[in-house]
């Protein structure tokens, strides 16, 4: 089977960074942010970065359609900032999102940026960088991992969520990385 491809959102945020997690998981990593390129990848990763800025640029270059109607149909990762664009509830302050996840996140509730720091989740290092505090879940969501008593990384169908940046540790892929593309492949399989 050819393998999945995998659009990282490029409009701000860490985008890069996730290409060879992409690859030692199996699939194909590219940077994404035309509605062209959006039809031609079989899921997205909406990256850490910052989730206001994000949603200026999907504004400004009309891009929220587009992007409304491919969450519609494909796997989506949401990473930090992203996991607060794909959230269906925003706090502190509240903010536009595509709703894709029923959780309720808030936003920077871990403090500001010197309090960002490092945890083992699931055996593997990663960092939270002024991340959201995932406050709720619905009950049809999966909590695949907590820190400090709250989930920080969940997952509902084909859309999943991580506050914390694994693409920024240096070895590969990630355990995020590997479920997200095996989600995808399952996917893939289900839709053909
Ligand atoms: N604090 C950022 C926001 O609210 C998220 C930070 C991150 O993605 N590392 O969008």
């Amino acid at each position: 089977m050819a393998k999945p491809v995998i659009g990282v959102l490029a409009l701000q945020g860490a985008v890069e960074p996730h290409r060879k997690h992409i690859e030692a998981a199996g699939g194909e990593f590219r940077a994404v942010k035309t509605p062209g390129q959006f039809e031609d990848v079989d899921a997205f990763i909406l990256p850490g970065g910052e989730s206001t800025t994000m949603l200026k640029l999907i504004e400004t270059f009309d891009l929220w359609d587009s992007l409304k109607k491919q969450f519609a149909e494909k796997p989506v990762w949401g990473i930090c900032a992203g996991s607060i664009l794909i959230a269906e509830n925003v706090t502190s302050p509240a903010q536009k999102s595509f709703g894709l996840l029923p959780v309720t996140v808030q936003r920077n509730a871990y403090g500001r940026q010197l309090q960002s720091s490092h945890a083992v989740i699931n055996g593997y290092d990663i960092s939270l960088i002024r991340a959201p505090v995932i406050a709720k879940v619905a009950n049809d969501v999966t909590v695949k991992a907590e820190h400090e008593g709250k989930p920080v990384w969940v997952e509902k169908g084909r859309y999943m969520a991580t506050t914390f940046h694994p693409e920024l540790t240096l070895d590969y892929p990630s355990p995020m990385h590997r479920e997200f593309v095996n989600l995808v492949q399952n996917y893939k399989k289900k839709a053909a």
